[in-house]
C-alpha cells in the first residue's frame, strides 16, 4: 500500500533518505573479545538491537522529519528495514500486496552500457512501487537519463555494505564503502561497521527503457553515490535477456517522452493519478537537488 511521505521546504523526501537530526553519532567501537576470536563492536552493545547475522551495525538516530534532509545519504536502520521487510525505498509502504503475483519492482538508473537487470544481480536499493517508479522516472535526473526496472520473483540476502576497521587502531582499512559477502568473509564479517544490506535479485524479469538516453539534457551530471550498489555477477549474460514495454519508447537516439513512463505505469498495473506526490529515494542517491524538482 502506497503511503504518504514527508515534505521539506515543500519538496517531497523519500522514505529512505536520512534527516539533519539523523546525523551519526560518534560510534563509540570497541574491540569485542570472544572465546576464539575477537571482532568490531560497541561499547554498550545491545546484540538484539545493534546486530543482525551477527554483523554490527550503524547506529543512526532514527527521527524522520526532524532537522534538513540529506540528500545524499541513506538511513541505515530504514534501507535494513526496507529490503528485509518488502517495503517502498519511496513512501515506506508494503510492496508485496501491490501485485497480485508478488512479484518486486526494482529501478535503476542505467549503467554506462545500458545493460539489462541480470538474474543474480546484487543491490542495496530497496524495492518501490510501479507508481512511486514512475514519479521517481518523471522527476529524477539521474534515471531521466536513463533506467532499467526488472520484476523479481525473490531476493536473497547476499551481505552489507560499510567500513572494515583495523583490529589493532580501530580506523578504517579503506577510505571506501566496502562490500562484505556473508559466510564468504567471516574475518572481514567481525570487523565491518556495516550501512546497507546487499541483496541479489532472482527470477527476473527484466523491464527496459528500448531508447538512447536524451542528447542534450539539460541537467548537470549526478555523481553515482556509493549508497546504490548495482553489480550484475561475473558470468552474467549481457543484453540478451531483456524484455521491452508493449509500444514502449521511440526509436533508438530519441528523447524518450513522459509516454513512456506512463507506459511503465501501466505495464506494471499499478498507476494511480491521485498519489502523484512522491518522488524517488533514487534521486536522494544520486544527490537529488530541490530545485530540479520544479516545486
Ligand atoms: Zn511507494
Amino acid at each position: 500500500m502506497i503511503r504518504p511521505i514527508r515534505y521539506w521546504n515543500g519538496v517531497p523526501v523519500p522514505f529512505l533518505t536520512a534527516w539533519s537530526g539523523e546525523d551519526p553519532p560518534p560510534q563509540a567501537l570497541v574491540v569485542r573479545h570472544g572465546r576464539q576470536v575477537s571482532g568490531l563492536g560497541f561499547r554498550d552493545e545491545d546484540p538484539a538491537v545493534d546486530r543482525q547475522l551477527n554483523v554490527l551495525w550503524m547506529r543512526m538516530p532514527a527521527v524522520p522529519g526532524v532537522g534538513e534532509s540529506r540528500w545524499d545519504t541513506v538511513h541505515a536502520l530504514r534501507q535494513r528495514q526496507t529490503m528485509t521487510r518488502s517495503r517502498c525505498q519511496v513512501c515506506g509502504g508494503g510492496v508485496l500486496d501491490a501485485r497480485a503475483d508478488q512479484r518486486l519492482l526494482f529501478l535503476f538508473g542505467a549503467s554506462a552500457d545500458r545493460h539489462p537487470v541480470g538474474e543474480g544481480e546484487r543491490t542495496s536499493s530497496p524495492p518501490l512501487h510501479a507508481t512511486c517508479a514512475q514519479l521517481a522516472v518523471q522527476h529524477c535526473p539521474f534515471l531521466r537519463r536513463g533506467w532499467v526496472a526488472a520484476l523479481v520473483g525473490y531476493t536473497v540476502d547476499w551481505g552489507v555494505a560499510g567500513t572494515v576497521y583495523a583490529p589493532d587502531t580501530l580506523t578504517p582499512l579503506t577510505g571506501r564503502v566496502d562490500e562484505v559477502r556473508y559466510f564468504s568473509d567471516p574475518v572481514a564479517l567481525r570487523w565491518v561497521l556495516a550501512t546497507r544490506l546487499i541483496v541479489t535479485l532472482h527470477e527476473i524479469d527484466p523491464v527496459t527503457e528500448p531508447t538512447s538516453p536524451p542528447a542534450t539534457s539539460p541537467e548537470p551530471p549526478s555523481p553515482a553515490s556509493p549508497a546504490s550498489i548495482r553489480s550484475a555477477p561475473s558470468g552474467s549474460p549481457s543484453g540478451s535477456t531483456a524484455g521491452t514495454f508493449p509500444g514502449g519508447g521511440g526509436p533508438a537516439g530519441t528523447r524518450r517522452s513522459d509516454g513512456g513512463v506512463l507506459e511503465l505505469a501501466h505495464h506494471l498495473t499499478e498507476f494511480n493519478p491521485a498519489t502523484r506526490l512522491h518522488v524517488s529515494a533514487a534521486c536522494a542517491l544520486h544527490r537529488y537537488r530541490a530545485w530540479q524538482l520544479g516545486c
